[in-house]
């Protein structure tokens, strides 16, 4: 067998690649409404940006990061998230010194090593917006709103609004203690990564993907009962601004993301299918308060959320919201001979000058061929010149759908078509 790709990416090609730019075009877009810039930063980093931040014991660093030493014995990561990247960026050009708060979009590749299954991958797309500064819960509010519209503006329907409020470390640390205790007599039923996370870090247990759905996960006491009444007070105004703006939410207990660096809100857009994407998230965030004070001392919250390009694809496929991409070519030109061809190939040119998509066959001259070609290429038009029409200035146009068939001089052809 020949070269084949890494187990986990894709290859997209044509149509599918085309689908991919649409969906990150689309959603530039509403980035930019909601007063958006965008930022591009390396898909690799030293490895201690992600460490820290993402969390030690977490999944993504223990498990899923390609890490390598490069030619210099440094250690650096293939980022497998774009919050802590965007975070050091901001940091390092220190954005923090502008006035207002800072909004930033991004989009590119992530690299994770997870189990491949569908809708995951070991390099996917993700597209991100993270923004800093001081601001209260009607911001929390805006951006999930942002996250669910993103969904929604691209014709998603199937999906679930879940959020939560995992509070500030001083909760989450009584509560991990609380969680210790909980788990302590039942552990060793558990996987081998919980038997770790116990003492590392208990709330992981909660999001294991090996042991989900167990008696005593569901049955265990409950983040909410432990939060701060200033947190609780900051949720419950996140909800009712929400509620202001008509959005549909399931508050869920259980939603605490992998990630270590998330303070108060959280949120999700759950997959409703009848098919494996079914329960996958296709957008994940939340806040962040004390991210850019433990990488550079700077004390500025953030909040953000990511969606996946591949899963709103897979989406959007199964909705059949790309029915309508018309990918087909308005004009085919046809020369039945040698000169003719050149004649095909100066009009092509002068026709893709105005935007308009037009092809032709560079080699062969039999018709029956050639309307071979412009039938695979979905040709609105067929555009022919042989001896007469060439001695003459003229083409032969052919309306594929109409079956039409008109005889116009070549300097009327691109006001024809247009
Ligand atoms: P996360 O950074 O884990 O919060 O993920 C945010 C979003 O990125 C998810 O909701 C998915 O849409 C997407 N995503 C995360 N991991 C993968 C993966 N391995 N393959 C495809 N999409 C992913």
């Amino acid at each position: 067998m020949g070269y084949q790709k890494v187990k986990g990416t894709q290859d997209f090609i044509g149509l599918d690649a085309q689908k991919m730019r649409l969906i990150q075009d689309k959603m530039a877009n509403v980035a930019r409404c909601y007063g958006f810039e965008e930022i591009v930063t390396p898909i690799m980093e030293n490895t201690e940006v992600f460490v820290k931040s993402v969390g030690e014991t977490t999944d993504v660093v223990t498990k899923e990061m390609y890490t390598f030493l490069d030619k210099g014995g440094r250690s650096i990561t293939l980022r497998p998230e774009g919050t802590a990247a965007i975070a050091r960026s901001y940091l390092e050009n220190k954005m923090y010194g502008e006035a207002g708060i800072k909004k930033l979009y991004y989009v590119g590749p992530m690299f994770r090593y997870e189990r491949q299954q569908a809708g995951r991958y070991r390099q996917f797309n993700q597209f991100g917006v993270e923004v800093y500064g001081k601001a209260g819960p009607m911001l929390d509010a805006d951006l999930i709103a942002f996250g669910y519209y993103l969904c929604k503006s691209l014709g998603i329907k199937n999906i679930t609004l879940k959020i939560n409020s995992i509070g500030d470390s001083s909760s989450r640390n009584n509560y991990s203690k609380a969680l210790k205790e909980y788990f302590g007599g039942c552990i060793d039923t558990f996987c081998e990564d919980c038997k770790k996370r116990i003492n590392a870090n208990p709330l992981r247990i909660l999001d294991c993907k090996v042991d989900a759905g167990r008696e005593e996960i569901l049955n265990a006491p409950k983040l909410s009962s432990f939060l701060n009444q200033e947190s609780i007070d900051y949720f419950n105004e996140v909800k009712k601004y929400l509620d202001n703006l008509g959005i549909d939410y399931v508050v869920d207990e259980n939603l605490v993301r992998g990630l270590d660096y998330y303070t108060d809100t959280v949120f999700e857009c759950i997959i409703n299918s009848d098919d494996e994407l079914n329960g996958l998230a296709v957008v994940g965030g939340g806040r962040y308060a004390n991210m850019l004070y433990d990488m550079g001392k700077v004390d500025v919250p953030g909040i953000g959320f990511a969606i996946g390009l591949e899963r709103v694809k897979l989406l959007m496929e199964k909705e059949g919201l790309f029915d309508n991409l018309d990918n087909s070519t308005e004009v085919f030109l046809m020369g039945l001979d040698e000169e003719s061809k050149v004649v095909t190939l100066n009009l092509a040119n002068k026709l893709r000058e105005k935007g308009i998509k037009a092809e032709l066959d560079y080699a062969s001259m039999s018709m029956k061929s050639q309307f071979k070609t412009a039938e695979r290429l979905n040709a609105k038009y067929i555009a022919i010149i042989g001896e007469e029409e060439r001695l003459n200035n003229k083409v032969n146009l052919k309306n594929t759908l109409t079956k039409e068939q008109i005889t116009i001089s070549q300097d009327d052809l691109i006001k024809y078509i247009k």
